[in-house]
C-alpha cells in the first residue's frame, strides 16, 4: 500500500497544546509527518531554530512510540512546496483556529496550489479547548507574568519563563 507523507509546518515559537493536538491527529492518517520548523526571521523568534527544533522533537517523543506512525522534525528555510518536495510529502496538513486564520491560510493554499497542484493542504479545525491558544500570546502572557501552563507542555512553560527574564534582563 502506498505511503501518505505529510508535513505539519510551523514557526513554533514555541510549540503550545494545540500545535500538539494537531500533530496527535495527523497522526491518525498519515503514515509519515514531517514537522517543518521554519527558520522565519521576520518574526522574530524567541527561542532560536536549534531550540525550537529540539524543543518539538522533545515534545512529540512520545505521540511517535505511541502510534505506528514515523515523526520527523525537521529544520526549513525554503518555498514550502520546494520543502514539500524534496522531502516527499504530497499533504500538507495546517490547522484552523476560528476566523483569524482563514483570510492569510486562504491566499497561502491557492498560491501554493499554483505553485505545485499535486500537493494537497488539509485543514484541521482546532479543537475548541485549545481554540484561542496561539504561540504569540503565550509569550506576551508571560512576558506579564502571567501563567502559561494551561497553553504550553510544562517544560516548554519553563522555558517560555526562563527565557522572557533572561530578554528583561537584557
Ligand atoms: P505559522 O508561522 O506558520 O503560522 P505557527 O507555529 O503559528 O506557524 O502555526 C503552525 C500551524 O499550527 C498553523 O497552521 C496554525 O494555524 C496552527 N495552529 C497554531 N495554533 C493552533 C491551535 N491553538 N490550534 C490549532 N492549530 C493551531
Amino acid at each position: 500500500m502506498a505511503q501518505t507523507s505529510a508535513i505539519y509546518p510551523g514557526t513554533f515559537d514555541p510549540i503550545t497544546n494545540g500545535h500538539i493536538d494537531i500533530i496527535r491527529r495527523g497522526l491518525r492518517f498519515v503514515d509519515r509527518l514531517v514537522i517543518g520548523v521554519a527558520t522565519n526571521p521576520s518574526k522574530d523568534p524567541l527561542f532560536t531554530l536549534e531550540e525550537r527544533v529540539k524543543m518539538v522533537r522533545r515534545e512529540t517523543a512520545d505521540l511517535a512510540a505511541s502510534e505506528d506512525t514515523v515523526i520527523e522534525v525537521v529544520p526549513f528555510n525554503e518555498l514550502l512546496m520546494h520543502f514539500a518536495e524534496r522531502v516527499g510529502a504530497t499533504v500538507i496538513i495546517r490547522g484552523l483556529r476560528a476566523v483569524a486564520d482563514f483570510e492569510y491560510e486562504f491566499q497561502m493554499t491557492g498560491m501554493n496550489y499554483q505553485i505545485n497542484p499535486d500537493i494537497e493542504t488539509v485543514f484541521l479545525m482546532a479543537d475548541p479547548r485549545y481554540q484561542t491558544i496561539a504561540s504569540k500570546l503565550v509569550k506576551e502572557v508571560a512576558w506579564y507574568d502571567g501563567k502559561i501552563t494551561g497553553f504550553v507542555p510544562k517544560t516548554v512553560a519553563e522555558e517560555v519563563v526562563a527565557r522572557i527574564k533572561e530578554k528583561k534582563r537584557g
